[in-house]
């Protein structure tokens, strides 16, 4: 009796152990799978400007004949393919050290306020090229502890967006206010918009709902990962609002933290 009490309770015990190995690997093979889909999804993308730059490449040396005019317009094809290849592998990088918690934020006390019209005040004559009219509007008291250079990638990664996806003539204000103890940063445009269906896929790494016109603008699909890794790095929310047609609108909101 005592010897099968023993069997028994050995018994229980291993299928306990199991049970829980078993428990304790299931996010531990998401993360491993959604590590896998991330490296496919990345070599994919990186085969497109590669292929471009071969072929024309190719071009190149099978006809020497060709006019200078004709090699031009070659050589322009791959330095394009070469500056969306240089910022598809600087994104890369940024997401995969997120990934490993290989970055540090370096956190000091910043001025949110600052901040937005140092970006707005880089992008106006970029919205002025495209016919697009930029304003910011920020309130003072926007101080924060936070990581200056990811903050201000973050605002550069959605007023680029802002101005990708708004046809001409439009406009795109960016605004910074407190919400209680929050900082909240809004960037609005009034563009093409985003499908209802597509809005919780938008900050998926390589989701892109107008896939046309992200390739077209240079886009890589993971500049809203990008921005929803920083906001999560600083405690904060990031969040969006969108209507096919008329415009969308992003929310930042982040911890005011006292500085010290
Ligand atoms: P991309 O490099 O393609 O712009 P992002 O991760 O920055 O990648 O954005 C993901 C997708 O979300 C874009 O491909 C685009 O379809 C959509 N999107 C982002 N910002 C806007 C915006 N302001 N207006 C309309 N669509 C947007």
């Amino acid at each position: 009796i005592i010897a099968s009490g023993l069997v028994m309770g050995m018994l229980i015990i291993i299928l306990a152990g199991y049970y829980l190995a078993r428990r304790a690997m299931v996010p531990i093979q998401a993360s491993w799978e959604k590590q896998q889909q991330f490296v496919a999804d990345a070599s994919h993308e990186l085969r497109t400007p590669l292929a471009v730059i071969k072929s024309n490449a190719e071009l190149m040396l099978r006809h020497p004949e060709h006019t200078v005019e004709e090699e031009s317009i070659r050589v322009t094809n791959v330095v394009r393919e070469v500056r969306r290849m240089t910022k598809l592998v600087t994104d890369l990088l940024t997401l995969a050290r997120s990934d490993v918690n290989q970055t540090e934020l370096k956190l000091e006390p910043v001025n949110m306020g600052e901040i937005i019209d140092t970006v707005a005040e880089q992008f106006v004559p970029l919205a002025e090229m495209d016919g697009l009219m930029l304003q910011a509007e920020a309130s003072q008291e926007l101080e924060l502890t936070a990581d200056r250079e990811r903050l201000h990638q973050l605002l550069v990664i959605l007023l680029d967006n802002a101005i990708k996806y708004t046809p001409s003539p439009g406009n795109i204000k960016i605004t910074g206010g407190r919400q209680g103890s929050n900082i909240v940063v809004t960037v609005e445009d009034t563009g093409q918009g985003i499908p209802t269906e597509d809005l919780p896929r938008v900050f998926d790494r390589f989701y892109r709902s107008d896939k046309a016109r992200s390739r077209e603008k240079g886009g890589t699909g993971l500049g809203l990962a990008i921005a929803n890794w920083i906001v999560e790095m600083h405690g904060g929310k990031i969040g969006v609002e969108s209507k096919l047609g008329s415009g969308t609108r992003f929310s930042v909101t982040l911890p005011a933290k006292k500085v010290t």
